[in-house]
């Protein structure tokens, strides 16, 4: 359980993986559920390497999507549509070194 004081669901947001949709070394994407209110969210994560040889860094994008999205989301047999949560189309929370902002939705799949 993750406990994510920078999401606006509820009072205490923790959350808790429904259903891994992807996962490698440096990338992931899950649907989660916050175990204080329930509300689902769609998390991806990214380890964002240096090429100059510094630090790696750790980047987080949180949306919160409907339970019929979730639904659809946690049954699919392949990986999912995801272009709903595409940028400008779904505010999202991305928390990063810098912290947490809201921003107009999510990159894409793959990142390049
Ligand atoms: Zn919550």
């Amino acid at each position: 359980m993750r406990m994510s004081e920078h999401l606006n669901c509820c009072a205490e947001p923790a959350l808790e993986v429904m259903k891994l949709l992807y996962a490698k070394s440096h990338d992931s994407e899950d649907v989660s559920r916050c175990t204080s209110c329930g509300a689902r969210w769609f998390h991806r994560w990214h380890e964002r390497m240096k090429s100059d040889g510094g630090a790696d860094s750790m980047i987080d994008w949180y949306t919160r999507i409907t339970d019929e999205e979730c639904r659809i989301l946690v049954s699919a047999k392949q990986r999912p549509d995801l272009s709903f949560l595409g940028l400008t189309k779904r505010a999202a929370i991305c928390i990063d070194e810098d912290g947490a902002r809201e921003v107009s939705g999510q990159p894409g799949y793959p990142w390049g």
